[in-house]
């Protein structure tokens, strides 16, 4: 069981993200999935959305002081085991997590891993960032543990479009030399694939570069919102565990799927991967 003994602390993990209005994605699905996840769920967020089942009407930033102060506030009196990034919004924002995370031992050459999933679009392809913030994120991307693009943000941050499983190779390089250490590139949207074989790049604690393929079902439901997000949190709670990446992204793997199988309608769009568990 992934249930903490009660009267201790839990595993402790960190979501600096957006907020669905609409309950289905960003920090509302990180934080249900850290609890599922037997994990102590803490969220620094970055923006609010204005968004339902239909999509994201817009977006309004928090104060980069209010982002980074969430960050220190929990990081310094609580102590986190994981962090994981999703919607940042702006340059500006992206920048000074970068930073603090730094400064705060988060991310690669600290004690801390973190997750960067690019949150650029919503599924509806609504902007869930400002144009000017792409290059500030394939910075960010230097600091990370695992980075886990899909096959858009692939194309908006490298300009390589994947048709086939080979081409999701070449993105992982691609990705890869941007700098983060591990790479997990999400197949979701070669609908070519029946097998929707996610591929893992990254190198090994012996220096040795390592890929791994991660086959799963492919679902014919259209309620797949959130789903990203879901899938970075349920990893994150698995680093928080103190799992390495290539297990806790198996682990991440498993429980998205069995999200979708679970997933719901909901209002008149699309609904959200979720699970009651
Ligand atoms: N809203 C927020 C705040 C998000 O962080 C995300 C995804 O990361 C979305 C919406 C979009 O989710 P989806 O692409 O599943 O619609």
């Amino acid at each position: 069981s992934l249930r903490p003994a009660p009267g201790t602390t839990p595993a402790r993990a960190l979501t600096i993200a957006g907020s669905d209005s609409g309950g289905g994605a960003g920090v509302q699905a990180d934080l249900r999935t850290f609890q599922s996840c037997g994990v102590h769920g803490m969220s620094a967020l970055t923006a609010v959305t204005v968004q339902n089942s239909v999509g994201v009407s817009g977006f309004h930033e928090i104060p980069v002081d209010t982002v980074v102060g969430q960050i220190e506030a929990v990081v310094t009196d609580i102590g986190v085991d994981a962090a994981k990034t999703g919607m940042l919004a702006s340059a500006e924002i992206i920048r000074a997590v970068d930073d603090t995370c730094r400064r705060l031992g988060v991310g690669r050459g600290g004690r801390v891993p973190l997750v960067v999933d690019p949150v650029a679009a919503s599924m509806h392809g609504d902007p869930l960032l400002r144009d000017n913030a792409l290059d500030a994120l394939r910075e960010l991307f230097a600091r990370a543990t695992l980075v886990t693009p899909n096959l858009d943000e692939v194309r908006l941050l490298t300009g390589i479009v994947a048709r086939d499983r080979a081409g999701l190779v070449d993105a992982a390089k691609a990705v890869h030399a941007l700098g983060p250490e591990w790479v997990l590139i999400k197949a979701g949207h070669l609908v070519d694939d029946p097998d929707c074989v996610d591929v893992l790049r990254g190198v090994d604690a012996d220096g040795e570069p390592r890929l791994v393929e991660l086959p799963g079902p492919r679902f014919a439901t259209p309620h797949t919102h959130g789903g990203g997000d879901t899938l970075a949190s349920a990893i994150t709670s698995a680093l928080a565990r103190g799992a390495d990446v290539v297990d806790a992204v198996r682990f991440g793997k498993r429980y998205v799927v069995r999200a979708v199988r679970e997933s719901y309608p909901l209002g008149s769009g699309i609904g959200p991967v979720s699970g009651f568990w």
